[in-house]
């Protein structure tokens, strides 16, 4: 044990117990911006201007044309548990603010450098205060307009424990964006501007309807494809806007749950909207989902977390029926009244159906008429096992680990089945996922997206360590739209991204324009590349995977650019694909990880088979 001084209890210092409290509701520059900027939104601005310098940890300002403060107010808004929000305990149960603790203010205060001047009248004059880590100096008039400016300078300047726990100035900026693109969303009657380092970033103006403002920040195209679904009911209702079933993704670009006003996660939510999918979500699919919850403050408690970002429903599974309710009946509403749409689930169904005989047939086919040598001994016995393997349930009657241990246990090819020549072998593709390939010894069951995000990885991987990536012009640049979050991942991935072949410029707005690609990308690509790319680096687990970013950009592109689970592919292609599988370094594993391939042995499906 370690020899330690007799403790002896002291009281903390109340620039110690400041400093405290203020690491609960201030953990990075974002939240000290949310706070400022909720407080401008609780004072009914109509129009709000926000700077930010260095991340944030230079400076942050707010400036608002609210209902101001007099100098009465001012010299009490920097006190903890200052509030003009609520008056008593029971006020807690009713709120309709954003802010209601009188915390913000005095936290940011003891970790800064603040300024704040403020009017509440239109006599062009109005009242200064400033405060250096809390201490308090003074207030003074000042000539300002109704409104209040809050300047937040050198934020934790007298904490640099907190500042060393911050994660890179990039990670920080793109977080202060992200915030706020989620903050503006439910509030189309207030006009946003943000600049960054001198470039204005965001420019959302007023507009009439939620819908609006989401094409403001997800673009014009995105906001139209959205279905609108809502439902009320007992005090409670809600307004959402949904994906169309067409356009689900793995990765989806927004999963927004606002509860009177205030952004929230909750995962039940999230959970009953992918629940009204369900017939819709084949291979990890999800909607992207804007949910505007309004609900009686009364049946709601938003005081259980410091920074407010989670509620308690009092009824939990309520909110589930309902917001599944609401979804369901407005996708039905949907389909219903687009016939279009019904006819491309119809053509969809039929190419389900068709392809079961197109194997079969293949299958014959390819048996008898080619001939492929030792790796085709036994044709007629193939045949029927892939017949027989293709309502997969049957291997259920083995247990999952008993599976996983096969699996595991026959992975690893021969060297006679890494050297075969691929082009030579017919195989099949099987519900647009997986490819079906005899060999030698029994057969492969290749997962075409795993196997092709490998292959992808390895060859970006050489491309970005040797610096020799070879681009292509494109004739048309790619013209697109994205939110302000994703243009910043695309700004903080600028060297990265132009190294590897690609000219991507801002073009004005929310667009951005693509110029020249990668030579082995295919220009039809281009924007889903890009897009699922953004996705993939946004995602936390992306980072977590990977600590090297020249991989991660790898893994991002590889994810992007590869073939997707359900794109149908030709036997030229299937062939090509285990050729470049089979030259990759290591071919068993996906970039993170996961297996390409499951093998069975010849031994073990005759096992099966009981024979
Ligand atoms: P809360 O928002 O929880 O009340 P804050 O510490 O964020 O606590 O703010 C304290 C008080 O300062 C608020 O209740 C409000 O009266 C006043 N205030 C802060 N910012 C503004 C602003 N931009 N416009 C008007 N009043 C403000
Ligand atoms: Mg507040």
């Amino acid at each position: 044990m370690m020899k330690t001084k007799k403790n002896t209890i002291k009281v903390l210092s109340s620039s110690v117990i400041e400093k405290i409290a203020a690491g609960e509701v201030i953990e990075r520059p974002a939240s000290v911006l949310k706070e400022l900027v909720e407080n401008s939104i609780d004072a009914s601005s109509t129009k709000i201007e926000i700077t930010v310098e260095g991340a944030g940890f230079s400076l942050i300002r707010v400036s608002d044309n609210g209902l101001g403060m007099s100098s009465t107010d001012l010299e009490k808004c920097v006190v903890r548990h200052a509030t003009s929000k609520i008056n008593s305990a029971d006020d807690l149960f009713m709120i309709s603010t954003m802010g209601f603790r009188g915390e913000a203010m005095a936290s940011v205060a003891a970790v800064s450098r603040l300024n704040v001047v403020s009017s509440d009248n239109d006599s062009g004059l109005g009242y200064a205060i400033s405060s250096e880590g809390g201490v308090v100096k003074g207030i003074e008039p000042q000539q300002h307009l109704r409104g209040t400016k809050v300047t937040v300078r050198d934020l934790f300047y007298n904490v640099p424990a907190r500042k060393k726990f911050m994660k890179t100035q990039r990670a920080e900026q793109l977080a202060i964006v992200r915030m706020l693109e989620q903050m503006v969303i439910p509030f189309p009657g207030i006009h946003f501007t943000v600049t960054v380092d001198g470039k204005k970033v965001m420019e959302i103006p007023e507009c009439g309807s939620p819908r609006e403002r989401i094409a403001a920040v997800g673009g014009t195209k995105f906001a139209q494809n959205l279905i609108e679904c809502s439902e009320e009911n007992d005090g409670v209702s809600a307004l959402l806007y949904v994906s169309t079933p067409e356009t689900l993704q793995k990765r989806p670009r927004f999963q927004s749950l606002y509860v009177n006003l205030r952004r929230i996660d909750n995962d039940s939510v999230t959970f009953a909207v992918r629940e009204a999918f369900s017939r819709f979500l084949g291979h990890g699919n999800r909607p992207s989902f804007f949910c505007f919850l309004d609900i009686d403050p009364g049946c709601i408690d938003v005081n259980v977390h410091p920074t407010k970002q989670q509620i308690k429903f009092d009824e939990d599974r309520r909110i589930f029926g309902f917001i599944y309710r609401a979804v369901k009946s407005g996708i039905e509403k949907m389909l219903i009244s687009k016939d279009d749409f019904r006819e491309s689930a119809k053509t969809d169904i039929e190419n389900l159906s068709d392809t079961y005989p197109a194997l079969h047939s293949n299958a014959g086919e390819e048996g008898g008429g080619k001939d492929t040598g030792a790796q085709r001994e036994k044709p007629k016995e193939e045949e029927s096992a892939f017949q027989t393997i293709l309502p997969f349930p049957a291997s259920k009657r083995y247990s999952e680990k008993e599976l996983d241990h096969k699996a595991e246990s026959s992975v690893q090819l021969d060297n006679d089945d890494k050297d075969v020549l691929w082009n030579l072998i017919p195989c099949y593709q099987i519900h647009g996922m997986f490819i079906l390939a005899p060999i030698k010894n029994g057969i492969l069951l290749i997962d075409q997206h795993a196997a092709h995000e490998r292959v992808l990885f390895e060859q970006a991987l050489k491309d970005l360590h040797s610096g020799r990536t070879a681009s292509q012009q494109l004739l048309f640049p790619v013209l697109f739209e994205v939110s302000p979050t994703e243009k910043a991942i695309i700004e903080s991935g600028k060297e990265y991204f132009s190294g590897f072949g690609f000219e991507i410029a801002d073009f004005g707005g929310n667009t951005i324009s693509v110029s020249a690609i990668p030579a082995f990308l295919k220009d039809g690509q281009v924007e889903n590349t890009i897009r699922e790319m953004i996705r993939y680096l946004l995602d936390g687990r992306g980072s977590d995977a990977f600590g090297e970013p020249t991989k991660r950009f790898a893994a991002a592109f590889a994810c992007g650019a590869a073939i997707k689970s359900g794109q149908k592919l030709s036997q030229e292609e299937m062939n090509a694909l285990l050729n470049s599988l089979f030259s990759a370094k290591n071919p068993y594993t996906c970039p993170h990880g996961r297996p390409t391939l499951v093998r069975m042995s010849l031994d073990e499906l005759t096992r099966r088979f009981l024979r």
